[in-house]
């Protein structure tokens, strides 16, 4: 497969057939059986982008965001920043930057005896004087709405909306040149959330930084990424711009989760004829054969229990994995593979 990249802009970063099995435990004993959790994943992140990494829970999209911040290791594939192999010793160091990641649950991810500024300034712990890291950590909090006085404070003091500011004005502290953002609202209410995305899209226009942003919402996907990847059991099946996806999705999955999304007017919601998807995601311990989305495909035929659908190229930047991408009914375009 070639790269899934969009045609303009500057590769910042490049993913290539990632992946992450794990040894499966059954309390503190393992049973002998590998969870696929990350199977083969590739893509393109370019410089002033947001990727969305949609998918449901237990797809391996929080896996996937612990393997490219060096949280875990990849059992194989290279992951590129800028260039550089960021598997080789000592390159996540040397890489001015860097990645940084923000948490689903920021009151967990703030250590509880520390001051806020302190939290703020661990990422360049070592760099500067004591004097620099303090002021570098007051610009940061200042930068995503907080009150610099609110350094002094520890965690408990702040609210969920405050603590997950902090956890920005700390990914952002080692100006980075992406932040991969797990889960980063889901544990704000829905107005916290509108707030939060504003002030990302704005430290976006501010810094040209990039984004991976993590989610199992694609409406929320869809208010802050250019392109979005929709992940299901360890593999991307489909790779889109956020515009194009909306009105011509080549994949069931997409097109399950787009249907998903409530419509304000409750007659179209009641008439729209929604493809939903049945029973559980299985286990990434025993991925199905074949197309893995097969057992909860409506339209699964024969090949798609045998065979594994490649992702390829349909459209310009528009990445595919179905045997059928494009024939099947809910199709608004019918674009032939082109890679
Ligand atoms: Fe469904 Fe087959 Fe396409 Fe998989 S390859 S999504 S089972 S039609």
């Amino acid at each position: 497969m070639s790269a899934p990249s969009p045609a303009e802009g500057e590769v910042l970063l490049s993913v290539r057939e990632v992946k992450k099995h794990f040894a499966a435990r059954r309390g503190r004993r393992g049973t002998g059986e590998t969870v696929y959790a990350v199977d083969g994943v590739s893509f393109d992140v370019h410089e002033g982008e947001t990727l969305g990494l949609v998918g449901e829970s237990g797809c391996g999209k929080s896996t996937l965001a612990r393997v490219l911040t060096g949280l875990y290791r990849p059992t194989s594939g290279s992951i590129r920043l800028r260039g550089v192999e960021l598997q080789e010793r000592g390159a996540r160091k040397r890489i001015r930057g860097g990645l940084q990641m923000v948490f689903q649950d920021p009151a967990g991810s703030l250590d509880p005896r520390r001051k806020l500024a302190d939290s703020v300034a661990e990422p360049i712990l070592g760099a500067g004087t004591g004097k620099s890291r303090r002021e570098r950590a007051a610009q940061m909090l200042e930068r995503v709405g907080l009150d610099p006085a609110l350094g002094a404070r520890y965690p408990h003091q702040l609210s969920g909306g405050q603590q997950q500011r902090a956890c920005i004005a700390r990914a952002l502290v080692s100006d980075p040149s992406l932040i991969v953002l797990d889960e980063a609202l889901s544990s704000l209410d829905v107005s916290l959330q509108a707030q939060v995305v504003d002030l990302l899209r704005s430290l976006q226009a501010q810094f040209r930084g990039s984004y991976v942003f993590i989610t199992h919402d694609l409406a929320t996907a869809f208010e802050l990424s250019t392109r979005v990847a929709i992940m299901y059991l360890g593999e991307i099946v489909e790779l889109v711009p956020v515009e194009v996806f909306q009105s011509s999705t080549l994949h069931p999955y997409s097109k399950a989760l787009i249907d998903a999304i409530l419509v304000p007017d409750p007659e179209i919601q009641r008439n729209r004829k929604a493809l939903l998807l049945k029973g559980e995601i299985p286990s990434a311990a025993h991925p199905p054969s074949g197309c893995r989305f097969h057992t909860r495909c409506p339209y699964a035929q024969e090949i798609c229990m045998s065979d594994r659908p490649a992702l390829r190229l349909y459209g310009p930047d528009h990445w595919a994995a179905c045997h059928f991408a494009g024939e099947l009914p809910f199709s608004t375009r019918r674009d032939e593979p082109v890679a």
